[in-house]
């Protein structure tokens, strides 16, 4: 998340797993904890030795490797060889004994690419290359294990290599590694990349909706005939597009599913639009409703997977017609929409694992500390801010927990 121009930073977010869904979801339920803010440097001060392309290079090695140094710092408490048992109270009063394990790492891609340490435009979950995007099938999984020896044997051959040369040495190997780390942060942890990548249906059901399905309309249609069929829509909800959709680059929560409904309408009887067109967006929206089911039986997930083989089957509509480039699907978040059904059998329904809560929550924890303090020091001023409102909420709970009580006593 970005302050200002020159202070981003990558703020990460902590939660239990036995939280229930609707208290996760509510951003004031004090169900998350801001747990660390990773710095984000562009070394725009130092320069680098070497070409100009180990130059160019060397910056983003070093940002890789400072998130993965502190998150490695981070995550050692989850580590097998250090974890423990905590007693920890529980709400029916009695102790029970708990060990914390890493369940889920929600992250937009780009972030997922990181994590995972494997190259842009690629899958972090089965290592697919640009190349293989355009498959509709999971060409296997990133074992953390095959990383973790590919790096170590490079680190063996080359020990006095260079940051830059150690990556170009590892993308030799064709393995699909961003290379730019030694020892990734989730070594150790006892679970795979594979496993904890979730999903995130925000960017990767509503916003590959927006982006896609809004680019493709606008050139089927046209802008101008486009923006008067979202004009003409009668009121769904709260939410409408009087002004049309074409200006507008970024779309909140509530207009995302406002879009989603109007599209079927929107595109209904123009020249066009043929059966194909219709059945390859229907099939998209329906994937977008059932992974937001609050459960998810057997028959519901082949549903998923029904509506995605009718999406590939229709898809050549879009070429067709002049919406999209030819050849030109491989685009990962459109790969990424079949391993939400592997999340649904590793970690119960995808809506478990939406950044959708956590987006608002860089507001509350960042972005608003931010600006009511006088910006100097401001890491140090940030965490005594949330420690204060943090004991705020405590006293107020405390408060109408005890106007509860007393209020129950003279009942009686
Ligand atoms: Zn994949």
């Amino acid at each position: 998340m970005t302050f200002t121009r020159d202070k981003k930073m990558h703020a990460v977010y902590i939660s239990l797993g036995n939280i229930s869904k609707g208290v996760h979801h509510k951003h004031n339920a004090h169900a998350w904890l801001l747990l660390v803010k990773v710095p984000i440097s562009k070394f725009s001060q130092t320069t680098f030795p070497g070409s100009k392309t180990a130059q160019e290079s060397i910056p983003g090695i070093l940002g890789q490797q400072l998130f993965h140094k502190c998150m490695k710092r981070v995550l050692e408490p989850l580590r097998v060889d250090q974890r423990r048992y905590y007693i920890v109270p529980s709400p029916d009063g009695l102790s029970r004994c708990c060990m914390a394990i890493l369940m889920a790492w929600i992250a937009n891609l780009k972030e997922q690419l990181l994590i995972a340490g494997v190259q842009s435009f690629s899958c972090p979950v089965c290592l697919a290359t640009y190349e293989q995007l355009e498959e509709h099938e999971c060409l296997g999984v990133c074992r953390g294990e095959m990383i973790l020896i590919a790096l170590k044997e490079v680190h063996c051959n080359f020990p006095s290599a260079s940051v830059y040369e150690f990556q170009q040495e590892v993308k030799k190997l064709g393995l699909g590694l961003s290379s730019s780390f030694e020892e990734p942060c989730w070594e150790g942890l006892g679970i795979e990349p594979y496993v904890f990548i979730k999903q995130d249906i925000l960017h990767g059901i509503h916003k590959f909706i927006w982006d896609r399905l809004s680019e493709w309309l606008k050139k089927m249609l046209g802008v101008q005939e486009m923006d008067s069929r979202f004009i003409v829509q009668p009121p769904i909800s709260t939410n409408r597009f009087t002004r049309g959709i074409s200006k507008l680059s970024q779309i909140t929560g509530q207009e995302h599913h406002a879009f989603q409904k109007a599209i079927l309408p929107i595109i209904a009887g123009h020249d066009r639009v043929d059966n194909k067109v219709t059945n390859a967006m229907l099939s998209l929206l329906d994937l977008a409703y059932l992974v937001q089911y609050p459960s998810l039986s057997e028959s519901d997930m082949h549903k998923m997977e029904e509506a995605l083989s009718t999406f590939h089957g229709n898809k050549a509509v879009f070429v067709d017609n002049g919406s999209q480039e030819p050849s030109h699907f491989r685009i990962p978040k459109l790969h990424g929409l079949h391993h939400f059904v592997d999340d649904v059998v590793s970690g119960g329904t995808p809506g478990n694992f939406s950044t959708k809560t956590l987006e608002s929550l860089h507001i509350d924890m960042c972005k608003d500390p931010y600006c009511a303090l006088n910006r100097h020091e401001y890491d140090e001023q940030i965490l005594n801010y949330l420690d204060m409102h943090d004991h705020l909420a405590m006293c107020q709970a405390y408060e109408s927990y005890r106007q509860r009580k007393k209020s129950h006593v003279s009942a009686f």
